[in-house]
């Protein structure tokens, strides 16, 4: 279900008078999506038909001590990716669907 909710959320970036223009989509998703590249590629082809390309991404994170690199997760539940500085130990946290991104849209 959550790769249909993904691919609405996506497909209602577009203003609704162009959707019948997109000839393909591209995307970023992040390394730790919850959702499936491939699902979230097949909701929105199902939905709308459009061709959908996927970049994934390896999220990076900044921290306020001015830490920048590679997150390193430490737990993972449902809802929540919280990760901890590796420079200060403070915590981060990652809400699971932020991470989907429109980074092209061709249309015809
Ligand atoms: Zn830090």
């Amino acid at each position: 279900m959550q790769d249909i909710i993904s691919a609405k959320n996506i497909i209602n970036q577009i203003p609704e008078k162009d959707r019948d223009k997109v000839e393909s989509i591209e995307l970023e998703v992040g390394e730790f999506s919850e959702i499936k590249a491939q699902e979230l590629k097949k909701a929105i082809e199902d939905l709308v038909g459009w061709n959908v390309i996927i970049n994934k991404i390896n999220p990076k994170t900044k921290c306020e001590c001015g830490y920048i690199g590679k997150i390193n997760l430490k737990q993972k539940d449902k809802h929540l990716l919280v990760h901890h500085c590796p420079s200060c130990g403070s915590r981060h946290k990652y809400i699971i669907g932020e991470d989907i991104k429109v980074k092209n849209i061709v249309y015809f």
